[in-house]
């Protein structure tokens, strides 16, 4: 079986904060409706899922809402339980859970420690710009209990990531951003741009909040502020992405991947859809009731959409970079008169990012190609108990230099590494 992650509404839409760019917001069965993830439903998904993954010994769980924490802390250590019961010998099992981190105290930080969680925590930026659009049904900003939250997290030894909304209120401060994640010691940022549009409406025009222009200013000027020399102390998502295209690796983001392959969607009461765009009757795949969660996986319905992003719109086909950016996402896309589609919305955005950095992105993606296939040569020859290369023997990446001044220098053994998902 090929890998299948699965994400999971696990309160539908209940929230406890009523961001202003919300995409989910609104279900089918109403707006902010009190949903919890139903427990038989999982313990009839859970053991056909870890079937599912038995070959490949990875199994997958993301938890997003609304906001998961709602679901409580009993809640997830039930979860847990079920998933090591049901899990094959040998199987790994990734929890990723994205939180506004308001509900998170010690004894949250310590359980998704113990378990693993990666946690995803939405900080749109130091307070002022924060509590701009991130604020709860009384208008109140939601800063300082993110912070308390995110603070017992990295106390308990947690991995956090960072998601930041970029919008109008901060679209224009890239550099203000990235101080304060230094500052904060954040490793890992993920920057996705306001859209104000309802997954239960996909045919609706998208509206969006931010240009073309102003985010393709932001990523400049964010990939300046990065970049440091080409040894970058912080992994920012779309940069990876586009560095994976360079150097030859599947992409771990569907957006710039060849396919819309993100995995299933779950809702609270076992529907399953192709994505977290397109929560909407018309792709519905099936509930987990009445259909198993192979047979929907294979589905005609599943594969068309996997296959939706091809082919790729005309000016897509014929651009530049289409081999860094692989036409974005087709949420983006408009419906042209002439029955042709647009390419993604922030197309001019990418375009924008590739003219002012593609030259330096290229050369860190020749370095992590190297770096990757030193590494695995050390591999092969150390497994065959072999010494590796001396300081002054060509090096094992082929680049024709010596050693000790190629993959062999320590100042390059800490080379950049992809962000984790
Ligand atoms: S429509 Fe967009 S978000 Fe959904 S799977 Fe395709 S690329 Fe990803
Ligand atoms: S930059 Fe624009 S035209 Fe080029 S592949 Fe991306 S979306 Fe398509």
């Amino acid at each position: 079986m090929p890998p299948l992650s699965l994400m999971f509404k696990t309160v539908s839409t209940d929230c406890n904060l009523d961001c202003s760019y919300c995409y989910y917001r609104q279900s089918l069965e109403g707006s902010r409706v009190r949903r919890r993830i139903e427990r038989p439903m999982l313990e009839n998904l859970i053991p056909q899922y870890m079937a599912y993954v038995a070959d490949v010994r990875a199994a997958r769980f993301a938890w997003q809402g609304g906001e998961p924490t709602l679901a409580g802390l009993e809640f997830f250590r039930w979860l847990t339980d079920l998933q090591e019961r049901h899990a094959s010998p040998g199987t790994s099992i990734h929890n990723a859970l994205q939180t506004n981190a308001v509900l998170i105290d010690a004894e949250w930080a310590e359980f998704l420690a113990s378990h693993r969680f990666l946690v995803g925590v939405s900080v749109d930026g130091p307070e002022e710009i924060h509590d701009a659009l991130r604020k709860d049904r009384g208008g109140h900003g939601s800063f300082r209990r993110m912070m308390a939250g995110l603070d017992a997290l990295r106390r308990a030894g947690v991995d956090c990531n960072i998601l930041c909304v970029v919008g109008p209120h901060n679209v224009g401060r890239p550099r203000e951003l990235m101080r304060f994640f230094r500052r904060e010691q954040i490793g890992y940022v993920q920057f996705i741009p306001a859209m104000d549009f309802q997954a239960t409406e996909p045919n609706a025009r998208p509206r969006y909040l931010v240009s073309p222009e102003e985010y393709g200013r932001f990523l400049a000027e964010l990939f300046e502020e990065w970049y440091e020399q080409g040894k970058p102390r912080i992994s920012i998502r779309i940069f990876d992405n586009f560095l994976q295209s360079y150097v030859g690796v599947p992409n771990d983001a569907c957006v710039h991947g060849e396919y819309c392959d993100g995995g299933l969607i779950v809702e609270y009461n076992g529907d399953v859809y192709p994505c977290d765009f397109y929560i909407a009757p018309a792709w519905k795949l099936g509930n987990i009731f009445e259909e198993s969660l192979a047979s929907m996986a294979a589905s005609p319905a599943c594969r068309a959409f996997v296959g939706r992003k091809q082919p790729l719109p005309a000016a897509c086909q014929i651009c530049e970079y289409r081999q860094q950016c692989k036409g974005g996402c087709p949420r983006n896309r408009l419906s042209l008169e002439d029955g042709s589609q647009s390419p993604d919305y922030f197309c001019a955005s990418y375009k924008q990012l590739f003219r002012y950095a593609d030259e330096r992105l290229g050369a860190m993606g020749d370095r992590i190609a190297r770096r990757l296939r030193y590494e695995e040569k050390l591999e092969l020859v150390t497994a065959d108990r072999k010494a590796a290369p001396g300081r002054n023997a060509p090096c094992l990446c082929g680049s024709g230099r010596k050693h000790k001044a190629c993959c062999g220098d320590p100042a390059l053994a800490n080379s950049y590494v992809f962000s984790q998902q």
